[in-house]
């Protein structure tokens, strides 16, 4: 089948200027942020962008911000041709805005938005730098395109919720939008670092899952929070996990430690296979425990 080419843009300015014929054709535009390796889940966001938005941007950016000095950066798998190639036959975008470094940061840059609330803890913990880095590069990406709507994952929820928060607080004006985790047959979030995983890695990996559906369980069956966690922490480890960054219970709409019964939570977990750390998170509800 004949799929679209896809334009691929490097410059802001290009970008810009490509949305404005866009915009005097009276089209909405969807933006979907990612660091490419792409993958069914990232699809699925433009699918999910499509729906609202005549014309769709990815835009694919390992964004050095976000990565520590000893983290994965230069690793990062980088699959640009194979990316544009997804997202034609997917037809999934009609932009891919892969800008250089330079472009994002130029010479000087010095400012940096940093956010509290939904950023604290939790990924925070293990990644100090992480979310002042998404959030700038997000809020600038947001601003290079002023799109109608800009589509994340669930996968990533903690990153949802502190890019809700900025939105909000520096009233950008753009719709949020979540998109349901995608997962492998066996419940394994999709990833790009999956492609880290060995294949006895790629067995215990399935764990993970596993295990936040059994603290699920646990917690709709009425075992209390910490016993819950406790118990989980333990299935990891056993299940071959080499350590435990953490596995909480968290207020799903503003990631607050739950004080109160009644209150819609979330269980969110990391969790390290040698030197592959692995996320993911579920809903405390019926729903996700049916077989992935
Ligand atoms: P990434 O480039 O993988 O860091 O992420 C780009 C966007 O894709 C983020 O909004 C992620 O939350 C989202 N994403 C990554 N993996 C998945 C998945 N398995 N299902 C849904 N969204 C995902």
């Amino acid at each position: 089948m004949q799929t679209a080419p896809i334009l691929l843009l490097r410059t802001a300015a290009d970008l810009r200027q490509t949305i404005k014929v866009w915009r005097s054709q009276g089209h909405r535009v969807g933006l979907v942020p990612t660091m490419g390796a792409l993958h069914a889940g990232h699809l699925g966001l433009g699918a999910l962008a499509r729906r609202t938005c005549q014309k769709v941007v990815f835009s694919i950016f390992v964004n050095p911000a976000q990565f520590a000095p000893h983290e994965d950066f230069d690793r990062y798998p980088r699959t640009e041709a194979a990316d544009l190639a997804a997202l034609a036959q997917a037809e999934a975008a009609d932009v891919v805005f892969a800008p250089a470094a330079a472009e994002m940061y130029p010479p000087g840059f010095s400012t940096s938005v940093s956010v509290a609330g939904p950023a604290t803890g939790l990924e925070s913990d293990a990644r100090p730098h992480f979310f002042g880095g998404v959030a700038t590069v997000v809020t600038k990406l947001l601003l290079q395109a002023l799109p109608d709507t800009a589509v994340f994952g669930e996968k990533d929820y903690q990153q949802l919720m502190v890019i809700r928060k900025v939105v909000e607080d520096l009233a950008i004006p753009v719709e949020i939008i979540g998109a349901p985790t995608a997962r492998d047959h066996d419940g394994l979030a999709l990833s790009s670092r999956n492609a880290y995983l060995t294949a006895p890695q790629r067995q215990i990996a399935v764990a993970l899952n596993r295990v936040l559906r059994s603290v699920i369980a646990d917690v709709l069956n009425g075992v209390a929070l910490p016993e819950a966690i406790a118990r989980g922490r333990a299935d990891l480890i056993a299940a071959g996990f080499d350590a435990v960054d953490y596995l909480q219970i968290r207020n799903s709409a503003t990631l607050e430690q739950p004080l109160s019964p009644g209150q819609p939570l979330r269980v969110l977990a990391a969790a390290r296979l040698g030197a592959v750390r692995l996320i993911d998170n579920m809903a405390v509800a019926p729903a996700s425990l049916q077989e992935p």
